[in-house]
């Protein structure tokens, strides 16, 4: 007897997002606390309780983010579970005398930020997303298509699950599928560097500071992440890195320790080591009727400041507001002028901060004497001049630019 085809189940939606990192669990949870029914798609589960084992990728977390995840009702979840307030940031050049410290104090904030493990904030904003009755999850899952069917965006997954929505949403990482449907441009440029992250007991308590070290072959970050912990970013280039990943723990620690210039003593590696090669990504548009991209899936940076979820969590916000002021305004969510005020406002600070970033990583890649020479005087000008100091903090807090009212500092 023939098998009668199966019928595909249908679901309407608002929005599909497909990706449940920390961008795509946001835009969820703040559309879905805003009455926007959503369908987050996610293909790994995430581990709601993570424990105690410090888990290697990390991201400093502005006071700007830190809003957002407030908003969004996650940060109460995040800190009760693990988050490291830090209240000073050293930084200083190998190749000069240059130095540079900042204080929250200087900019009147209680601290400068937190750092936090990527999975604890997944977690947080999961175990938030039941609390918005409009979010349904599908989670594990595969899109097996996508495709544009006048108004309405279409996603099937592999279980044959059909989702329907005005608009789709693509915050599933630097590989982002839904950029690839669109067709949209990505730039790409390698910085043929590796990022080696592990976690690090220092000899000396690290001051709830976060140390960040230039050398010629890259920055070298020790962020506190426990009272007695440190989680270190190595930058270098890639050669070296690999060189540095096949060293033994107690050469590992030896060349960490000289690279570091013995600020924190001896050092004991108390994880695995991992290495992430480092790749600039920015995605020509970010946007296209009833489509956007947001996070990772739209623009990578080098983390030697620390901004890439941030600028994923501004972009997350400024989408939100986007679309909450275009429900009330009874607009469709989908509607190409709607998404376009979203990627004007986003779009700038990304680029800005990204060029920033590739200008830093050349600046102190070289070691030729006149532009160590500069950086140091640039350092150290800037260092003894409270307004530039105070202007550069306040972006590296998230507290400058065209910020989402929810990422801004409440009205007293
Ligand atoms: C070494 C290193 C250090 C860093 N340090 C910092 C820092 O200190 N501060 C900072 O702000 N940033 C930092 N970053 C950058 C930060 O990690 C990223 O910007 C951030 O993870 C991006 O979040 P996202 O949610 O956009 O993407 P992702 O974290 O990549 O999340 C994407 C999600 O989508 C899911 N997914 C992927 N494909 C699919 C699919 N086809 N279907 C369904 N789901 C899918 C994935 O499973 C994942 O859950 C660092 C990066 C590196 C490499």
């Amino acid at each position: 007897m023939a098998r009668k085809p199966k019928t595909p189940r249908t679901s309407e939606f608002d929005v599909i997002i497909i990706g449940g990192g920390m961008v795509g669990a946001t835009i969820a949870t703040g559309l879905g606390k805003a009455g926007i029914r959503c369908a987050l798609v996610e293909k790994n589960p995430p581990d709601l309780n993570p424990g105690d084992d410090i888990s290697l990728r990390v991201s400093a977390i502005t006071l700007a983010s830190q809003r957002i995840l407030t908003h969004v009702g996650a940060w109460p979840m995040i800190e009760h579970m693990r988050a490291k307030p830090f209240t000073e940031m050293q930084v200083w050049d190998q190749e000069g005398f240059g130095a540079i410290h900042f204080d929250c104090a200087d900019v009147g904030e209680p601290v400068m930020g937190h750092i936090i493990e990527n999975n604890i904030i997944v977690a947080g904003l999961w175990k938030t997303l039941p609390t918005c009755a409009d979010i349904t999850t599908y989670c594990p899952a595969e899109v097996e298509n996508i495709e544009r069917d006048d108004e309405k965006m279409r996603v099937t997954l592999s279980n044959s699950v059909v989702l329907n929505a005005d608009l789709l949403i693509g915050a599933e990482g630097a590989n982002s599928i839904v950029r690839d449907f669109a067709g949209i441009e990505l730039k790409v440029s390698d910085y043929q560097q590796s990022a080696i992250a592990a976690n690090i007991k220092p000899e000396q308590w690290h001051r709830d500071t976060a140390w960040q070290r230039f050398t010629p072959t890259g920055p070298i970050a020790f962020l506190p992440i426990t009272d007695e912990l440190c989680s270190i970013v190595w930058s270098n280039d890639t050669a070296r890195a690999e060189e540095i990943m096949a060293l033994d723990d107690d050469e590992f620690c030896k060349q960490l320790y000289a690279a570091f210039d013995g600020r924190l003593g001896l050092l004991e590696l108390v994880s695995e080591r991992a290495a992430f090669p480092l790749i600039k990504r920015h995605a020509v548009e970010y946007v296209q009727p009833g489509l956007a991209l947001a996070g990772d899936a739209a623009h990578t940076v080098h983390p030697l400041a620390g901004q890439g979820v941030n600028l994923g969590l501004a972009d997350a916000a400024v989408l939100i507001e986007e679309l909450v002021r275009a429900r009330a305004a009874r607009r469709p969510l989908g509607d190409l002028a709607v998404l376009r005020r979203y990627q004007r406002r986003r779009k700038g600070d990304n680029l800005l901060m990204q060029n920033a970033m590739s200008a830093f990583k050349h600046l102190f890649g070289s070691t030729l004497p006149p532009v160590s020479l500069a950086r140091s005087l640039g350092m150290g000008l800037t260092n003894h001049l409270p307004p530039a100091k105070n202007l550069i903090n306040r972006y590296a807090m998230g507290l400058e630019g065209d910020l989402a009212n929810m990422a801004k500092p409440p009205v007293s």
